[in-house]
């Protein structure tokens, strides 16, 4: 690892707001490109494979890990399996710029083990559980069995962010980005 390789990562609960804060600095920031991760969980109607996920079987997603294929990956929800690809992050260091991932809170953990102190973590965090839940329950995808698993795998996550690098309180939106902004325009000039 070169220094100047560098990784920007979103971590922070399902319903965080974390995806809208990512898509928000992807726009605004050309430096930055999105790691696309790989999943074996279905495809949602508005998702596009190979864009929004590789989205793999089961058994094509066990063969990568056999063949040491990922940086890290997560069992983020029971028999779904998430993870970062080692040839997702090269692909955009070859192209000069920033990946940034959007990922659970022990992946970004890992990678942070891993990458220090290239990797720059950020979580998003929701405010309260309350403010989570209610956003989970606006989620038109989710059926009331996974909105449960959610919550759960939030609460847990929530009591993890002390670790992280950064933590940005999203309870008004346009605040949340403009700080995660500041955050990463400080890194980008090796101020943090
Ligand atoms: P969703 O199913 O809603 O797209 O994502 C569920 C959770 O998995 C989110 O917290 C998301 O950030 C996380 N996730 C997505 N990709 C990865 C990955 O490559 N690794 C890990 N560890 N988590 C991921």
């Amino acid at each position: 690892m070169t220094p100047e390789k560098k990784i920007i990562i979103l971590a922070g609960p399902s319903g965080s707001g974390k995806t809208t804060i990512s898509k928000h600095l992807l726009e605004k920031n050309s430096i930055l490109s999105f790691s696309i991760s790989a999943t074996t969980r279905a495809k949602r109607s508005n998702e596009i494979d190979g864009q929004d996920y590789y989205f793999l079987t089961e058994s094509d997603f066990r063969e990568k890990m056999q063949m040491d294929e990922f940086v890290e990956t997560e069992e983020v929800y029971a028999g779904i399996l998430y993870g970062t690809l080692k040839s997702e992050m090269e692909r955009i260091w070859n192209i000069g710029k920033v990946p940034m991932l959007d990922i659970d809170v022990y992946g970004a953990l890992n990678i942070k083990e891993k990458f220090a102190p290239q990797a720059l973590t950020v979580f998003i965090h929701p405010g309260d559980v309350e403010t989570l839940k209610r956003r989970l329950k606006l989620r038109a995808t989710e059926n009331e069995e996974s909105s449960r698993k959610r919550i759960h795998r939030a609460e847990e996550e929530l009591s993890m962010s002390g670790i992280f690098d950064k933590t940005v309180l999203n309870i008004d939106l346009a605040t949340a980005q403009a700080e995660v902004q500041q955050i990463l325009d400080n890194y980008l000039s090796d101020k943090i």
